[in-house]
């Protein structure tokens, strides 16, 4: 009898665990499925890459298309007849919710453009357009740690106006043997972008828009600048030399800035420098240079701009004889005393040593998730346009973005003190590049 109960029991049991292993399976199945195929088209299946951005500028000879993506993508493009249309597949890919699906550009080569989850994995971007195949040129760009990007071009294309045009760093396949006015100091037709050679980063580096300014400019005034801060130079050079991208050939987002209201801040300024570069250039000059092309963009996309400074001044009336709290307070005054959208701070970081690179947003920790929004953008517009290193966007307790009444950023283009990204800047080609950033982040947040 024990052994017949004991064998029941037992049997029981069995049953019992087997009954339970079925149901487990049934619940299971759907999930499964789920997660490997059924997903709906809205869902991000796990190591998808992510379709963030799509963007177009229009120039005279051609209409350009830029898709971002948040990592390495590849791409598979075909042409369709009646209408004409350029077909681009990117598998293994999902469209962010975030992103307009149609555009109906005002171009003479693209009429209109779709961008569609195709399948549950392939983003798919569809151009109607009026020009022949041997006007239309797609490729992608990389560069350093920036997001990939796939990019289509359409119009008149001289035969060299693909990769080399519009890579990251400064590129220009021949430099053309003209007399130009001012040395450039880069004449490599290559210069590598910025690369992340160095493993270990700084702990910190400077903080330049803390309440304290250095008081006075480390190094005596032994080492001038090879160039003027030149605040009205950019333009008309770039348009004479030929240099680089011309500045109504950038990429644009979809949006026009009529309207807007912007500050920009250029840091530093009159007796205080800012970080001083290994050649002796000075921060503060950097920043204005890069400011005022900045301010040339954005007013030529319709915003209002407001200066804190357009010389080599303090923006308090008190000068040099201001503290630094009032000279950092006058700074804020401007943005806030003409209700600006949004503040922009511009500054060059520094570090004790060479090795430190990269471009850094910072935002006001308490500050609204716009002004993260703002400084993540305009960090990534830098990165994209100069090819340097991403420092991440990170919060900070900057006087100048706590007393702003609006959303505000503080970007560290690229530091001073790096001979690299030193030399990058002082030239013309580095200053338009950081301005068009700037300008495609700021673009960017209010698109
Ligand atoms: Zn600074």
């Amino acid at each position: 009898m024990v052994n017949v109960n004991d064998f029941g029991r037992i049997t029981k049991g069995k049953w019992y665990y087997l009954c339970c292993l079925l149901l487990l399976a049934v619940c299971l199945l759907p999930c499964l499925r789920a997660d490997a195929a059924d997903s709906d088209f809205g869902d991000r299946v796990d190591g998808m890459a992510e379709i963030q951005g799509l963007r177009m500028s229009n120039t005279e000879d051609k209409t350009r298309i830029v898709i971002d993506a948040d990592q390495a993508v590849t791409y598979k493009k075909f042409a369709l007849r009646q209408p004409d249309r350029e077909v681009v597949d990117i598998p293994n890919a999902w469209l962010s919710p975030k992103l307009k699906r149609e555009y109906t550009p005002k171009s003479h080569y693209v009429s209109k453009i779709r961008i569609a989850q195709f399948d549950k994995t392939t983003v798919r971007l569809v151009v109607e357009h009026k020009v022949g195949a041997d006007n239309i040129k797609v490729f992608s760009l990389r560069g350093g740690k920036t997001p990939m990007r796939i990019v289509l071009d359409f119009g008149n294309l001289a035969p060299d106006s693909s990769q080399a045009k519009i890579a990251l760093p400064d590129v220009k396949p021949a430099p053309k043997p003209q007399a130009k006015p001012v040395p450039k100091p880069q004449a490599k037709p290559q210069p590598k972008p910025v690369k992340p050679a160095q493993p270990a980063k700084p702990a910190q580096p400077s903080k330049p828009a803390q309440t304290t300014k250095p008081a006075q400019p480390a190094k005596p005034a032994a080492q001038p600048e090879p160039q003027q801060p030149a605040s009205t130079l950019p333009a008309q050079e770039a348009a004479q030399n030929g240099d680089g991208d011309k500045t109504d050939d950038d990429i644009r987002a979809m949006v026009s800035l009529e309207g807007r209201k912007i500050t920009i801040d250029p840091g530093h300024g009159g007796n205080d420098s800012g970080a001083i570069g290994p050649t002796g250039i000075m921060e503060k000059n950097l920043t204005m240079r890069i400011s005022n092309e900045l301010r040339r963009l954005l007013v030529a996309q319709g915003a209002t701009v407001y200066m804190t400074r357009t010389t080599d001044t303090e923006v308090s009336p008190k000068h040099a004889a201001a503290s630094d709290i009032e000279e950092l307070q006058a700074r804020c005054d401007v943005a806030n005393e003409a209700h600006s959208d949004i503040f922009v701070c511009i500054h060059m970081d520094s570090f004790t040593g060479p090795a430190a690179r990269g471009t850094t947003g910072y935002y006001y920790a308490l500050g609204s998730q716009q002004s993260r929004d703002l400084a993540d953008k305009i960090r990534q517009g830098v990165i994209d346009q100069l090819g340097t290193q991403s420092r991440g966007t990170q919060s900070c307790n900057f006087y100048v973005l706590k007393h702003t009444d609006m959303p505000a950023t503080l970007v560290e283009v690229a530091f001073v003190s790096n001979p690299d990204e030193e030399q990058l800047l002082n030239s013309e080609a580095g200053i338009r590049k950081a301005a068009q950033g700037i300008a495609d982040g700021i673009a960017d947040y209010f698109g």
